[in-house]
């Protein structure tokens, strides 16, 4: 073969093979998206979770519903996909009825608009009434002290880390102690002869004796490790993905402010410190600043990316 052939035809062989790598590039391929709903039909205290995978990057996508803005999280790029999730919280307050989730998803050149509807079923909260030993009681009509806990409490929920766990959720929340479920969430609850206004539980009680080992629930950064007089001896993590647990009562601390934990670790021990009858753990967990049923998050597996 003479050189000229050789050279004429190992240009068609880079022409060509040019052309393959074009037309299998995603700059120049159709846009996509894909949407993986878990649930249409859910109900208060449970969590809406949207999987979005898109063949471009998305540039702030964000989620309108239920009144207010959400954040869709980047999870990771595989290949050329780029994969998001969106976890938005179903307040125990929320009015049961179907509500519409607008999603809004920028590319670099154009924007994208998908609606998705919901029908958001009542929770059937029981109702009960707490009868605090009178020492207590003081503490619960405490109102300044325990609003400045919650607005406390509250801003921690919506806060952002620093040191973000942005680790893919790949695993289920675990119960962090051992115990019966004394108060489970949601539970309509009136505090016998104080002025602590009735409300709905914001988590899960679990009682046990005093003492006993409090675990974290999952990965995450110790955003709170402090004692507060109604709430008592509390903790809290932030697992990214704008989802929080809370642990309160205890009677010993046993992780400080800044500190990594891994799931299983201990970071406490069952008290009865604050507004509390008995030595139990008031576990709690917010998405994206609105508490949910913590035991939706050990028990549904598709809420988990693999
Ligand atoms: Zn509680």
């Amino acid at each position: 073969m003479n050189k000229l052939l050789q050279f004429s035809m190992l240009k068609k062989l880079t022409i060509s093979l040019i052309t393959i790598l074009l037309v299998s590039s995603p700059i120049f391929s159709k846009i996509t998206f894909d949407f993986d709903v878990l649930d249409r039909t859910l109900k208060l205290g449970e969590t809406v979770k949207i999987g979005i995978t898109c063949n471009r990057k998305i540039l702030k996508p964000t989620a309108w519903f239920a009144g207010r803005s959400w954040k869709i999280n980047y999870v990771e790029k595989i290949g050329h996909t780029y994969h998001y999730v969106l976890y938005a919280g179903l307040s125990r307050y929320l009015e049961p009825k179907v509500y519409n989730c607008v999603l809004t998803l920028p590319l670099k050149n154009s924007s994208f608009k998908k609606t998705f509807s919901f029908d958001i079923r009542d929770g059937k909260f029981p109702y009960g009434t707490v009868a605090l030993p009178k020492v207590k009681k003081s503490l619960a009509n405490n109102t300044k002290q325990l609003s400045k806990e919650s607005q406390l409490i509250t801003s921690k929920f919506g806060s952002t880390s620093k040191h973000r766990q942005n680790k893919k959720l790949t695993s289920p929340f675990i119960l962090p102690a051992k115990g019966n479920f004394s108060s489970e969430f949601g539970k309509h609850r009136k505090y016998k002869g104080t002025k602590k206004s009735s409300s709905k539980h914001s988590g899960l009680d679990i009682a046990n004796v005093e003492g006993t080992e409090i675990v974290a629930s999952h990965d995450g950064i110790v955003i709170m490790s402090e004692s507060l007089k109604s709430h008592g001896l509390s903790i809290m993590i932030d697992h990214g993905f704008g989802i929080k647990t809370i642990y309160n009562h205890m009677s010993k601390l046993k992780v400080k402010h800044g500190d990594i934990v891994t799931q299983g670790q201990l970071i406490g021990k069952m008290g009865t410190t604050g507004i509390s009858t008995g030595s139990h753990l008031h576990w709690g967990l917010g998405v994206q600043n609105v508490r949910v049923n913590p035991l939706y998050w050990v028990n549904t597996r598709s809420l988990y990316t693999d």
